[in-house]
């Protein structure tokens, strides 16, 4: 699902930003979808499967150049879609924010659509 600005994009693969809305505008939370529709990890074909971890990699190492001190990726889909949700963890992060809940620290950076553009223009420049 395209959910807000795109990051990259090629055949199989779309990398777009969470948008303000969704997790407090909380930057450097990304999705990276499959294409094709898949109902989950399970209907990945092997060539799918390789381009989505190339892509998951190549924004991981985007965003620690940018800074970030650590990159988080998981897949926690309820419906027949496949996305992986790119999380970057901002330095400072207290340790009771560390994994799944790291978009709810109240002093991590966070931004409308104007800052999320100006990140994106930042990655793509490394991607
Ligand atoms: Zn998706």
């Amino acid at each position: 699902m395209l959910v807000g600005e795109v990051l990259y994009e090629d055949e199989q693969v779309l990398v777009s930003h969470a948008p303000p809305g969704m997790v407090g505008g909380y930057l450097g939370y990304f999705f990276v979808d499959a294409k094709r529709h898949a109902r989950g990890l399970a209907d990945l074909a092997d060539d799918e499967a390789c381009a989505l971890a190339r892509i998951v990699t190549r924004l991981a190492k985007a965003l620690e150049r940018d800074g970030a001190e650590h990159v988080y990726a998981f897949t926690f889909n309820h419906v027949p879609h496949h996305h992986v949700q790119v999380v970057a963890r901002h330095p400072g992060t207290p340790r009771d924010f560390w994994g799944p809940r790291v978009d709810e620290w109240e002093d991590a950076p966070r931004g409308d659509d104007a800052k999320i553009a100006i990140l994106c223009d930042r990655l793509r420049a490394t991607f």
